[in-house]
Formats: structure tokens, C-alpha cells, sequence
């Protein structure tokens, strides 16, 4: 039986797609995002972390597809009623076993649930083409245009990250574009700029933008897994992140703020 290590349901999401949604957590990520403020998603087995209490307690468990369906459909009635479903997030989903999360985006669509994909784009373009039939929306993270920073902030370069985007464009994907907005470093209209030129000069075609100012929520959680935080990173001002929508905007985006 194939099984999978998931380290958080959450149920009535209404951040992470359209609707009221189940957003699967899947443990592991192939890349290391300084800002992460989820570093519990970061390692792909299941691992210990202190609760707040000071406690140990395990962290991912393992399920079958079977037991995922059975969670996901529970709410199936909140879904019909205000548009919604389930996103698959993680860590990384598309970096986890292909056949697997095929066979559980099949089984949702089987029931007329739909299906987001809430990705960083480091998978290999197999895993996407495989899924493409089975994703109504791609929640799609663009961190930096230039590999070299990307290299810098998640230590792994963004060739997959470009190339996945270029791929699921081309395929006519629905594709929500998710900008991390990091104070001195990219919250700035010459980086807005930079991305709008990429994107016109691909071709790239996205239905909406959401930016993501960066808060430093999950410090805590890098002490109770002893890791060393690496969230050293300034929240945009308000007037930043304003003036960053106005101009995608200006260039004819749908842009919202948050995810
Ligand atoms: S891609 Fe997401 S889960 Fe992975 S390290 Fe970056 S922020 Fe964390």
C-alpha cells in the first residue's frame, strides 16, 4: 500500500486557494528558504520537535491514500457550497512520491473535488505534466528571477523553478504567481519591474498575483527543532508592498495581497 508522511491537516483553510479548503501539509522540501516559517515541513521523514509544554512529540505521520481521501471528502459539502477544495501543499508536494500524489488527485477528481497545487517549482518537469490532468490550480512560488540569489536564500538554483512555470503556462494552466516580498532584498518596484519583463518576454500567462510580505511567525518552532533560525529577514512597510501591487497592476495583473 502506498503510503505517504503528512505533518498537518488543516481543515476550513481560506488561504490557500479558492473557497473553504483541506490544505494538505506534505513533509519534505528539496530546497531551504531562510524565511521558512514551517522548518517542521523541511526534512523528509518523520522527526521530534518540543511542544510548547517543553514536550517531545512526533512530527509527520504516515497515510495510505485511502485514510487522505477519507479526511478530504468529510467536508465535501463546504467545498460544494462556497467554491472550494483541497490545495496539496507542504514542504513540497511535487518532490514527493509522483505516483502517489497522481493516484490521490485522481481520486479527488473522481469525486468532483478540485485540486490545488501549492508548489516552489524544484521537481522535475515529469512530476508536473503528470499531474497537469488532474490540478485545477497551480499556487506557484517565483522567489528570485536571478538563480544566482536564488542559489543564495534556498540554496538550491531556480532552473527547475523557471522552467516548471514556462511548462505549465505552455500547457494552459491556471496559475495563481506567489511573490515572497523580503524588505531590502526584494520589496522593491525594480524587482516588480524585473519580474514583469520576464514574464511578458516568456509569453507566461497568470491568472492572478498574490504577494507575500515576509513575517517571522515560525521563530519559535526552529528552538523546539534545536535548528538554528536563519528568519533574519525585515516585513516590507505597508507603503512598500502598496506600491509593489500598484505596479503589476499597472501592468494588467490581478494582484491581492496574502496568499
Ligand atoms: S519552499 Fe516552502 S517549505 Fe520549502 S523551504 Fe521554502 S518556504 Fe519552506
Amino acid at each position: 500500500m502506498k503510503k505517504t508522511t503528512v505533518f498537518n491537516i488543516q481543515k476550513f483553510s481560506t488561504h490557500d486557494g479558492p473557497g473553504i479548503r483541506t490544505t494538505i501539509f506534505f513533509k519534505g522540501c528539496p530546497i531551504k528558504c531562510e524565511w521558512c516559517h514551517n522548518p517542521e515541513s523541511q526534512v523528509f521523514a518523520p522527526e521530534i520537535m518540543l511542544n510548547k509544554y517543553g514536550k517531545e512529540e512526533w512530527i509527520g505521520k504516515e497515510y495510505s491514500i485511502h485514510e487522505l481521501v477519507k479526511k478530504i471528502q468529510a467536508d465535501q459539502i463546504f467545498y460544494d457550497q462556497s467554491g472550494g477544495g483541497v490545495t496539496f501543499s507542504g514542504g513540497e508536494v511535487m518532490a514527493q512520491n509522483i505516483d502517489y500524489v497522481v493516484e490521490l488527485a485522481q481520486e479527488c477528481q473522481r469525486l468532483g473535488i478540485t485540486v490545488a497545487i501549492d508548489t516552489c517549482g524544484v521537481a522535475p518537469t515529469e512530476n508536473f505534466r503528470r499531474i497537469l490532468p488532474y490540478a485545477d490550480l497551480f499556487l506557484y512560488d517565483l522567489k528570485f528571477i536571478d538563480s544566482h540569489t536564488h542559489q543564495l536564500y534556498t540554496g538550491a538554483n531556480n532552473h527547475l523553478v523557471l522552467e516548471n512555470l514556462r511548462f505549465l503556462s505552455d500547457h494552459q494552466a491556471e496559475i495563481n504567481l506567489r511573490l515572497i516580498l523580503l524588505d531590502e532584498i526584494n520589496a522593491d518596484e525594480g524587482t516588480a519591474k524585473e519580474i514583469i519583463d520576464w514574464l511578458t518576454d516568456e509569453g507566461i500567462h497568470v491568472s492572478e498575483i498574490s504577494l507575500l510580505p515576509y513575517h517571522d511567525f515560525g521563530r519559535d518552532k526552529y528552538d523546539r527543532l534545536q535548528r538554528t533560525c536563519t528568519q533574519n529577514f525585515t516585513q516590507p512597510s505597508d507603503e512598500q508592498v502598496m506600491s509593489i501591487k500598484e505596479t503589476y497592476q499597472a501592468a494588467g495583473y490581478q494582484v491581492t495581497i496574502g496568499g
